[in-house]
């Protein structure tokens, strides 16, 4: 039972609720309260990014923070709904909706931003359809591990605030313990919260959003003429950002569905996604991706497409004249590989510790790539290794080859090996979360071991400095390993 004095500590760590999406038309969303559940504990609370956003949760006591973090308190000035949406899954469109998360509210940051904060695994609502609206223990960790990996190597991402089991079973290939993350976000809008209006052909509602979007996500836009454009324009701008640091530390997101690609320019839902050991571009990890739709080197193209999709729903917005308005479309998505290329290029520059452009860089760098495919390395190692200066190919003609290319591009711009590998160490992370002790740390935590999550959290979280905490992080699986394949953890 909840108390009254549980609930007036839980309202005293800091919220600060604004929420804007709970004011838009009422076809935007449904409110919701999340389920109740039979005895909610707490496997993981982070405490540094509730100081940044101004939660004081090291004042919550074990079940006072089960209790907020599961749903069973609601603090005052939250208002929970469950966002109406659709999108494309491989291909195929659907309507969906949130149909196992509840949006609590959004929160006003001490920084100013303004976040929201999600549930996920908190039980059904009308979009469940014939989902349970729970999520296992299993899956919830895992995205609370990768989007915190993903933060701390500087890419954009929701971040994970807790991780609580509900003390009740959920139900999937076999009985799992069922649990509910908390999400933060800058916005779940996404590309298909657009085509779900434009599926009822909502020109409206399309108004409505390509304002709420700039206002919460882009207000240097604000001043624009063609909103919509500017809009579409600067989402692709963030998108081909957000690939291109995909593609430098080998994250394969697995399920690009239009649903999972937010507005924001984040990276979005955790499921399927791992992260490359060997190069290779047609790695796939998930077991539903059988024609390698979402394969690594199909990323960059499937984010253009998503794009189309986006622009698609914009189309009677863009202009009064449908011409016009395909015209303009057009011309934001024909430019997105170009714009992805120049991304890439200068991330990967930096890879190489490169200060200068040089038009031959393209070439210098796929000559690496190259290498790597054949000689089947390690695409995290060889970066961080050349980065240190460890061995990597010396016995290897084609490698020293290209060792010597780089050496020479290096000196032409007046940059020495040191210095260009001082950057490099920023920018190519010694760890990553490696499949294997991914699964290392998921099976523990199954078993109740915190221990190996907690540690590998540990070397996740400062993956670009040496140290003690990477002892063992670092190895790749050992040879002869099964194929890794992840699963849709729903
Ligand atoms: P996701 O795979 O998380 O992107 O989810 C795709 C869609 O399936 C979304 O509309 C989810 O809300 C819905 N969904 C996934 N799992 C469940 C579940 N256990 N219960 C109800 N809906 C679910
Ligand atoms: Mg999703």
């Amino acid at each position: 039972m909840i108390s009254k004095q549980d609930a007036s500590l839980v309202n005293s760590i800091g919220w600060r609720f604004e929420n804007t999406y709970a004011r838009l038309p009422e076809y935007f969303f449904v409110r919701v309260q999340p389920a109740a559940v039979q005895a909610p504990a707490v496997v993981v609370l982070n405490h540094a990014l509730a100081k940044t956003l101004g939660l004081n949760t090291r004042r919550l006591s074990d079940s006072d923070a089960a209790a907020l973090f599961s749903g069973q308190i609601i603090p005052a000035g939250a208002d929970p709904l469950a966002q109406a949406y659709a999108g494309h899954q491989f291909g195929s469109f659907t309507m969906l909706g949130d149909g196992r998360a509840i949006l609590l509210g959004e929160h006003r940051t001490p920084d100013g931003r303004l976040v929201d904060v999600q549930f996920k695994g908190s039980g059904q609502t009308p979009f469940s359809r014939r989902g349970d609206g729970r999520a296992a223990l299993g899956p919830m960790l895992r995205e609370y591990l990768i989007s915190e990996a993903m933060h701390s190597l500087g890419i954009p991402t929701t971040r994970s605030l807790a991780v609580v089991l509900t003390g009740e079973p959920v139900y999937r290939d076999r009985v799992l313990r069922g649990a509910v993350l908390t999400r933060v976000a800058a916005s779940h809008v996404r590309v298909g919260t657009f085509e779900f209006l434009a599926a009822q052909q909502n020109v409206e509602g399309i108004r409505i959003l390509v304002a709420y979007a700039i206002d919460r996500l882009y207000p240097e836009l604000k001043e624009q003429r063609n909103q919509p454009l500017a809009l579409l324009d600067a989402v692709a701008a963030r998108q081909a950002e957000l690939v291109a640091a995909w593609q430098c530390v080998g994250f394969i997101h697995g399920v690009m569905n239009t649903d999972n690609m937010a507005l924001s320019g984040e990276t979005i839902d955790y499921g399927p996604c791992a992260f490359m050991d060997r190069y290779d571009p047609d790695t796939v990890f998930s077991s539903i991706d059988h024609m390698g739709r979402y394969a690594y080197g199909q990323q960059p193209r499937i984010a253009q497409w998503n794009l189309a999709k986006f622009a698609e729903t914009l189309l009677p917005v863009l202009a009064p004249d449908w011409d016009d308005a395909i015209a303009l479309a057009q011309e934001v998505i024909r430019e997105f590989p170009a714009r992805f290329e120049r991304a890439w290029l200068s991330a990967m520059r930096r890879k190489l510790g490169l200060a200068t452009n040089q038009p031959e860089d393209k070439a210098l760098i796929d000559g690496l790539l190259d290498w790597m495919h054949h000689a089947k390395a390690d695409f995290t190692n060889t970066f961080r290794g050349l980065a240190t200066g460890a061995a990597l190919g010396e016995n290897d003609e084609r490698f020293m080859q290209w060792h010597r290319q780089w050496s020479g591009r290096l000196q032409a711009e007046g940059t020495s090996l040191g210095s260009a590998q001082n950057r490099m160490r920023t920018a190519n992370p010694a760890v990553i979360p490696r499949n294997h002790k991914v699964e290392e740390a998921l099976s523990g935590a199954e078993m109740n071991n915190m221990e190996p999550m907690m540690a590998l959290l540990e070397a996740v979280g400062r993956p670009f400095e040496d140290g003690a905490h990477h002892g063992g992080f670092r190895e790749p699986a050992p040879e002869g390993a099964e194929p890794y394949q992840t699963f849709c953890g729903t």
